[in-house]
């Protein structure tokens, strides 16, 4: 796919993370993916890309900081790169999902050399149980690891990888706005859930609806 692409270098606000789970908060960063005149890229650079590993849960605030202090700045832009490269693998294979379509094995090639790549966590811990958690497994990264450029991307592959290969992939929507078309979780009771944002693109059609209705 070739992209025209304007660069958001507006003093950041929060990312917005309707989408209900990391991964597709991520997808959602390429905004008005599919309008050429508008599509605009929300991680313009690496520091982009650790603020929203950050706001995602995903990174937590000191090691976006040593990050964003130490990593070079060509490291940086490496980084970014494959994890827009993971992202645009994602979203092939989720709007193909959310479309009712299979997705190209080219495309799910190019998923799983991303998946392959990406730095992950080494070892496993056993948590105890304390104060009525359930005593647990997880995935731990090796203290080196956490220094490398590429943690944020490591990061999103792991949540990408773990609700795309689990039952939860069936709920993942797209918002029913042509002009927003952002991924989402339905955790909704009967999964009826249409918007993205009901206040954004919610509001909007129905004010669309009301107007045709006063028009006929
Ligand atoms: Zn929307």
């Amino acid at each position: 796919m070739v992209m025209s692409i304007h660069t958001s270098y507006m003093s950041p606000v929060p990312f917005d993370r309707c989408g209900g789970h990391p991964a597709l908060d991520f997808v959602n960063t390429l905004d008005h993916r599919f309008d050429p005149e508008r599509r605009t890229e929300l991680l313009g650079d690496y520091a982009a890309l650790l603020r929203f590993a950050r706001e995602a849960g995903l990174l937590d605030p000191s090691r976006q900081r040593v990050l964003a202090d130490e990593v070079a700045v060509e490291a940086g832009a490496r980084a970014l790169r494959s994890a827009i490269e993971l992202r645009e693998a994602m979203a092939s294979v989720l709007y193909a999902q959310v479309g009712g379509r299979d997705p190209a094995s080219a495309d799910l090639d190019r998923l799983g050399r991303c998946f392959q790549e990406a730095e992950r966590p080494e070892n496993l811990r056993w948590v105890r149980a304390e104060g009525g958690a359930p005593a647990r497994l997880e995935w731990q990264w090796r203290p080196e690891q956490l220094r490398a450029p590429a943690l944020p991307v490591g990061l999103l592959a792991q949540a990408a990888s773990e609700l795309m290969l689990s039952d939860a992939l069936a709920r993942v929507r797209h918002c029913e706005a042509d002009t927003c078309r952002w991924l989402f979780l339905d955790t909704s009771k009967n999964h009826t859930r249409r918007w993205c944002n009901m206040k954004v693109c919610g509001n909007r059609a129905k004010a669309r609806r009301f107007q045709q209705r006063r028009a006929n």
